[in-house]
């Protein structure tokens, strides 16, 4: 079994809900449970600015799936869920983020892991060092809560709601 780290946001419509349907998506998913999820947050947008305030989090799995067919699954709960195809950066309805499997390092140009920007971002790490302080890079060495510590960025990230509560079983 692996470990993984997925890290989710929205900033259309009714967030929240596309967040636990997501969520919900995920962890009814074969070869997928819980570990837990962190609580969520309001995050300013970063990149394309003149969109709506993000709502995100982070999420720890253990998994059989191997890499790949996770971020096929994880594409598949996007179009699910109802993701527009719209400028990268911009708004959308969900995005799930493959953060960080186990100490696996890939760069293809479809899949690269750990996720390239995900040190640079206060909106993932905020959420990521809630849940799992202690769990180190693979490239960097550095576990989440010193990358975190170490980051400059002046994005805003406010705790806004406790973790959601999904139910599993559907
Ligand atoms: P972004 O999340 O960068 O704003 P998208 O969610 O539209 O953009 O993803 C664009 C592409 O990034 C996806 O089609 C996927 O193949 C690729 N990708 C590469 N590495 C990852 C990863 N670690 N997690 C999720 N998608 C990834
Ligand atoms: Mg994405």
């Amino acid at each position: 079994m692996a470990h993984a780290y997925i890290g989710f946001g929205s900033n259309i419509d009714d967030r929240l809900h596309y967040i636990t349907q997501a969520l919900r998506l995920l962890l009814n998913a074969a070869d997928i449970s819980l570990i837990k999820i962190s609580s969520l947050y309001e995050t300013e947008p970063v990149g394309y600015e003149e969109q709506g305030w993000f709502l995100n989090g982070v999420v720890a799995i253990e998994t059989s799936l191997p890499v790949h067919q996770l971020l096929t699954l994880l594409k598949r709960i996007e179009a699910a869920v109802g993701r527009q195809h719209r400028v990268r950066w911009g708004p959308r309805e969900v995005d799930l983020d493959l953060l960080i499997y186990d100490h696996c390092c890939i760069d293809t140009p479809k899949l690269t892991v750990p996720h390239p920007e995900m040190h640079q971002r206060s909106f993932v790490l905020v959420p990521f060092a809630e849940i799992a302080p202690d769990v180190r890079h693979p490239l960097l060495g550095q576990n989440v809560r010193t990358l975190l510590s170490n980051l400059n960025d002046a994005k805003t990230v406010k705790l806004a709601a406790p973790p959601p509560k999904i139910d599993a079983r559907m």
